[in-house]
């Protein structure tokens, strides 16, 4: 019994990829790794460019689940966990494009990803798999707040442990939006750049696979797939401009890469999207290095209530800005009254309720609307990353003044009446 299970387990389990180092070139074996022994560089997986490729029709056909686009994604084999994460709608926004004074624009909603309702679902779902090609049991993470809940959910649902680590005072929505799960959670008092440093120390210590720390290599090319989907959805061709929250940083250098993967397997032609970030002002270390123009991040320590994205010594930040530069785009930062205010406007013109990273994307796409960074004919993609449920707090205010009556029809009259008397605005 035992060794039959265990044989079916081997033949499930994926292959990881080898790496590469972005920095010396140097290869090694698929492992839990980041970084490269000889010169500390991030290392990134190895996809051979003999392999085949499908063309638009066998992906059309394949399963709506991110794995549709495996042969872009660094394992090798079935995946044995989370089968079923991605291809979340792109949503039409015409309001927000005559807002933002563009052609077009559309939300591409994560907020509705599988199953924990942000982004994070997508470098967890590579990630997870990452540890069953390595055959580790417990996974983690170091989270501000949404791959805390990414990791929990998936886990449980793989039946592996996890030992999740926090800044001690994340929301409570993403606190028990974790701990329902089951996991081993622990606050730590500091900001998430102290938890990051524990957790590297965690990885090597306890052999865990900590998602973005030793498995980072596997997790962060999950984050190509919201490209991937981007020009699927719009029928095979890309956007001029996409804009995406920056925390690590990561995330706006893999849609630039998966766009290109796209340019380079001919399923879409150029040009290139133009790549914007968007950051809140008490946490700007990458907007702000796009804007100086020079190479050296200045690292912040964090105060705003875009808690998801609040990182001050971004791991990719460099990167991201220069990926952001050399892409043509540029990036911005905004008050945490302007991206509370970004939530609202968001909602009201698309149905879409986002946390403070989407209001943040919302917020920066508007300022740079504002300071002439977009064309009229510009076709944007703006990517919402995390469900506003989960920061409910933070638009608290909209619950204010709700009228309160007894169950008559007289008294549902009168409210009527007030709304629809003249010079009574109707929000
Ligand atoms: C993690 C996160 C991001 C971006 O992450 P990177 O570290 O820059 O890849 C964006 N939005 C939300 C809601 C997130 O949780
Ligand atoms: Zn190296």
């Amino acid at each position: 019994m035992t060794i039959s299970l265990d044989t079916d387990r081997a033949r499930t389990r994926p292959r990881a990829l080898p790496l590469r180092c972005r920095n010396c070139g140097r290869e090694r074996e698929g492992a839990p790794a980041a970084i490269c022994d000889d010169c500390l560089g991030p290392l990134e997986p190895v996809y051979d460019p003999r392999r085949s490729l499908p063309d638009r029709a066998t992906i059309a056909a394949r399963p709506t689940s991110l794995w549709r686009y495996h042969e872009w994604l660094p394992l090798d084999g079935h995946p044995r966990y989370s089968p079923d994460t991605g291809w979340t709608p792109l949503v039409d926004a015409p309001r927000l494009a005559k807002r933002l004074g563009v052609a077009r624009a559309w939300i591409k909603n994560d907020t509705v990803s599988h199953p924990s309702l942000s982004f994070k679902d997508r470098v967890v779902t590579t990630a997870i798999n990452a540890a069953a090609a390595f055959d580790i049991g417990t996974i983690g993470c170091a989270s501000t707040g949404n791959l805390a809940n990414a990791v929990a959910a998936h886990a449980a649902r793989a039946g592996l442990d996890s030992w999740i680590f926090i800044p001690h005072d994340l929301e409570v929505g993403k606190v028990i939006g974790t701990t329902v799960f089951g996991p081993h959670l622990v606050r730590v008092r500091g900001t998430y750049d102290d938890v990051n440093r524990l957790c590297a120390q965690v990885a090597d210590r306890f052999g865990w696979g900590i998602v973005n720390v030793n498995l980072r290599s596997y997790y962060s090319e999950g984050s190509k797939t919201m490209a991937f989907e981007i020009a699927e959805q719009l029928g095979w061709r890309l956007p001029t401009a996409v804009i995406a929250p920056m925390a690590g940083g990561s995330l706006v250098t893999k849609l630039r890469k998966g766009f290109g993967e796209f340019v380079d397997a001919e399923l879409v032609a150029g040009p290139l999207p133009r790549i914007f970030g968007a950051q809140a002002s008490g946490c700007a270390p990458i907007a702000r290095l796009v804007e100086r123009g020079d190479d050296e991040l200045v690292p912040e320590i964090p105060h705003t209530i875009a808690r998801s994205i609040a990182i001050g010594n971004p791991a990719d930040g460099r990167y991201a800005a220069r990926v952001i530069r050399d892409s043509g785009g540029w990036a911005a930062h905004v008050s945490d009254e302007e991206l509370v205010a970004g939530i609202r406007a968001l909602a009201v013109d698309t149905g879409v309720f986002a946390e403070t990273a989407g209001g943040t994307t919302v917020a920066a796409a508007l300022a740079l609307a504002r300071a002439g960074r977009f064309t009229p004919e510009e076709e944007i993609v703006l990517c919402i990353t995390g469900h506003g449920l989960k920061t409910v707090e933070v638009v608290g205010n909209t619950a204010a003044n709700i009228p309160i009556i007894a169950p008559r029809l007289r008294e549902v009259a009168a409210l009527a009446a007030a709304t629809a008397a003249p010079g009574v605005s109707a929000s």
